[in-house]
């Protein structure tokens, strides 16, 4: 059983990991054993110190709103760490605005990070992995996979074509010995919700929604990760995972 959940030796790379879900990503797949790269903008020393010690890390310092750096990316992981083995796409930001309001710039800051990016760091260890015979693609989806929202069009958009991306990556890489998921996390606490927290009504109508009767922690999303990166999940194919706190089921 052990065994099924062990990512000794498997190098795992998550993007924008120096904070909230990717932070709680990454220290969960080093606990399970994993090797760990992170990518993104901003300084990893808070990750890294939180990494178990002894966890091989490389951080990989590079802005990903656009998909120009993906391939050097997956060259930097296989040549400095031996391959790559679990990819965590979940860098990702918001914008938010009426939708009589919406700007075509904070559309395409948001499409282009939170979905084309992430479709061309997909390819990029996709090609890696299928040459390799296995690996494992999670993408970040969110709530808005399934629901409208309020004031989010861009993000809403670019949510909803994480969960296709997610079944159209599956379906043609499964049988390569790549399983690409995604996860849907509910209303986690981290820099991306500090707006709703802060706005004493929206915070309560969420609050009041959730059926674990609290807002979800970076560390709740460890489980699923630790799951969809194992051997655990070797059949599970193409699956937008929520992990809401029963949000979905009311
Ligand atoms: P967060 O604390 O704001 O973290 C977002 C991460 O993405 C940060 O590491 C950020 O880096 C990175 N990032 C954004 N733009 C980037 C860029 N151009 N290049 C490199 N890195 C970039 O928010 P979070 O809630 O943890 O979000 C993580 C993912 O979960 C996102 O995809 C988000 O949509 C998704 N999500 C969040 C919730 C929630 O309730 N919080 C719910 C559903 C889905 P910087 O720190 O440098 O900005």
């Amino acid at each position: 059983m052990t065994d099924l959940f062990n990512l000794s030796g498997r190098v795992a790379v998550v993007t924008g990991a120096n904070t909230g879900i990717g932070q709680g990503i990454a220290v969960a797949l080093a606990q399970a054993g994993a090797d760990v790269v992170t990518v993104g903008r901003s300084p990893t020393d808070e990750t890294r110190a939180m990494l178990p010690e002894g966890t091989r890390h490389h951080d990989i310092r590079t802005d990903l709103s656009t998909a120009a750096p993906a391939a050097g990316i997956v060259e930097e992981v296989v040549s400095t760490m031996g391959c790559i083995d679990i990819l965590v796409n979940n860098a990702g930001i918001i914008r938010r605005a009426d939708a009589v309001d919406f700007t075509e710039a904070d559309w395409d800051a948001v499409m282009d990070t939170n979905l084309k990016s992430l479709f061309f760091l997909s390819q990029a260890a996709g090609r890696a992995m299928i040459g390799q015979g296995s690996g494992k693609i999670i993408n970040v989806a969110s709530l808005l996979s399934f629901q409208g929202g309020i004031r989010v069009s861009s993000y809403t958009a670019a949510k909803s074509g994480v969960a296709g991306l997610t079944k159209i990556l599956a379906n043609e890489w499964a049988a390569k010995g790549v399983n690409v998921n995604a996860i849907a996390p509910g209303y986690i606490e981290t820099n991306n919700t500090t707006a709703l927290r802060e706005d004493p009504k929206r915070s309560a109508d969420i609050l009041g929604r959730i059926p674990a009767g609290r807002w979800g922690r970076p560390s709740d999303m460890g489980g699923a990760a630790v799951f969809l990166a194992s051997s655990a999940s070797d059949y599970v194919n193409g699956i937008t995972l929520p992990v809401d706190g029963g949000w979905l089921a009311r």
